[in-house]
């Protein structure tokens, strides 16, 4: 079997994918409610916190927007080192909300140092940063952009994307001090896309109550009022709880630290091998992503050549996002991947390369 080796969507297991075309339920029955509670406390586990999870009939972009919406009545401190994180920072002005751009080279970090500068004298409701680039392969440090934030500005929230970590790497919500962390059904979880989720602590919903306009759909109040009845305001994607729900119950037989372990020897495989064959891999050493690998283009391989001829193999890598497109290309290594699948992929490649 063929396997995508894209950051996302990704390959979905066939049961996992069998499972959503059981017969639909109300949503409003105990039958579906047990099923929406289970994967709720599931899915705090996958965040390492005690706090709770909305799930939404959405894709994570739904929840950038729930972030800002619901969390900042006005000032917004937003880091941007990629794509998805000029995203994010173009979600909140296009709210309303005054933001502050922090930046940096994409091919560099967002260090605790210049979050603390950034903080020094002000008073910003909200950080917004991504974990896990996935435009550039380029992981940041959250644990001490977090320490660097409590200690700076201890009422600044701090909002995270995990959209293509969550489960491939390690993000420990409460033990880090995260107030929101989000992501979404299609990396690393090896979900068909449709579903976010947003980790929200009990300090991040007291907030929201005192934020105006939270709007209607993402508004966390509302979320909340539903979440714990074992509901959701408007009607969920039960196909894709279905789907959850049992991907779940195969996340947990692998275990969370198995997962992480797999996903940094795909990553360990994929970069030695980069290094080896002379291709500069566009992060720097100390943060690189364990589920996605930006390389450097700078044997001008026609990228769109060589999915041609990986797709005769029913493999497919993907090509640089945006301004990078053809520049770099990416290596997904995430979900249900496996070390094996790498090493095909790899071989491959090398006879591509060797032609
Ligand atoms: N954030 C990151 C880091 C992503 O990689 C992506 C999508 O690739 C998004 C946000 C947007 O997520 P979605 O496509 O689920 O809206």
């Amino acid at each position: 079997m063929g396997h995508l080796f894209v950051p996302g969507p990704v390959d979905v297991n066939e049961e996992v994918l069998a499972a959503q075309a059981q017969a639909m339920m109300p949503h409003r029955s105990d039958k579906f409610e047990e099923i929406f509670d289970r994967v709720s406390k599931g899915a705090s586990k996958l965040f390492l916190t005690e706090h709770r999870v909305f799930i939404t009939a959405s894709s994570g972009t739904g929840l950038h927007e729930a972030a800002v919406r619901n969390l900042a009545n006005e000032s917004v401190l937003s880091c941007v080192n990629g794509a998805f994180a000029k995203r994010w920072h173009d979600v909140a002005l296009s709210n309303g909300k005054k933001v502050d751009l922090l930046e940096t080279g994409w091919d560099q970090p967002i260090t605790p140092e210049i979050v603390s500068q950034a903080l020094d004298g002000k008073n910003y409701e909200i950080i917004i940063l991504v974990h896990n680039e996935t435009s550039t392969g380029l992981v940041n440090p959250i644990k001490e952009i977090a320490a660097a934030v409590h200690e700076a500005s201890p009422e600044t929230l701090i909002c995270i994307d995990a959209v293509s970590s969550l489960t491939g790497d390690r993000v420990e919500m409460d033990n880090w001090g995260l107030d929101m962390v989000l992501t979404s059904s299609q990396k690393a979880l090896a979900l068909p896309p449709g579903l976010g989720f947003a980790a929200v602590n009990d300090r991040a919903m007291a907030r929201a109550e005192t934020v105006d306009n939270r709007g209607w759909y993402f508004d966390f109040l509302r979320l909340e009022k539903h979440r714990i009845k074992d509901s959701t305001p408007a009607t969920p994607a039960i196909s894709l709880i279905y789907a959850l729900d049992l991907q779940l119950r195969r996340i947990f037989e692998e275990g969370l630290d198995a997962r992480f372990a797999r996903h940094a020897a795909m990553a360990e495989r994929v970069q030695t091998w980069a290094l080896e064959r002379k291709l500069a891999l566009f992060a720097p050493e100390g943060y690189r992503s364990k589920t996605v690998t930006t390389i450097d283009n700078q044997l001008e391989i026609d990228v769109v050549e060589l999915n041609a001829f990986l797709q005769e193999r029913e493999m497919r890598i993907a090509n640089g996002y945006g301004p990078l497109k053809n520049k770099t290309f990416r290596i997904g290594h995430m979900g249900e991947l496996q070390l094996a699948d790498i090493d095909e992929l790899l071989l491959v490649m090398d006879e591509f390369l060797a032609r």
